[in-house]
């Protein structure tokens, strides 16, 4: 599959839309970025993490780990192409933390897998985590990376589809400026409301 091919599997599933978004960050956008709508299906999940996987296998890695929700899937995916173990960390007072009972092996050679990476920072959190639990993280994926390749983790990376997505501060929005109501993507089931600057 080639990017264009991917990307149009996103824009089909509406999980990659243009137009002008408030991101949960606050920030605006002239795109955004679902990939639960494509990943809600299971054969095309499986697909896109075979891909990924294919860019990942020869770091070597014994076990894939995810930050909860975003990369569960694709965690659960890219450790089923690698036939290695899909972990996840979860936010437990604010700090990313390995629950129920995941253990990593001394210096476990591990690759952190996200959904989207915007600004590393989920990311960068995990491998802190994986790092923290013994682990050694050896690569990162994902299947989008919305930095233009900017971010950097001081590790080999990998994704499917790099993107250049320019964010904004409301303040600052050429798009609020041109006057364009701004939709804040829905965190409600199948909302998704437009909502004004005032
Ligand atoms: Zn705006």
């Amino acid at each position: 599959m080639t990017e264009k091919d991917i990307l149009s599997i996103f824009r089909e599933h509406q999980a990659l839309k243009e137009g002008h978004f408030i991101l949960s960050s606050g920030l605006h956008s002239d795109r955004y970025i679902q990939c639960a709508l494509v990943l809600q299906h299971p054969r095309i999940a499986e697909e896109l993490c075979v891909e990924l996987a294919a860019k990942l296998g020869q770091l070597g890695a014994s076990v894939v780990v995810a930050p909860a929700l975003g990369g569960v899937i694709v965690a659960h995916e890219v450790g089923r192409a690698l036939g290695v173990r899909a972990l996840f960390t979860e936010r437990q007072n604010g700090a990313m933390t390995l629950r129920r009972g995941f253990h990593l092996e001394r210096d476990e050679p591990a690759i952190v897998v996200e959904d989207v990476i915007t600004t590393g920072k989920s990311t960068r959190e995990t491998m802190e985590c994986v790092e923290g639990a013994g682990g050694k993280v050896v690569g990162v994926g994902s299947l989008i990376d919305r930095s233009g390749g900017k971010v950097d983790l001081r590790v080999p990376r990998a994704s499917l589809v790099t993107l250049n997505v320019e964010t904004y501060e409301p303040d600052n929005c050429p798009l609020c400026k041109a006057g364009t109501p701004a939709v804040k993507p829905g965190s409600r089931p199948g909302a998704s409301s437009v909502v004004s600057k005032s």
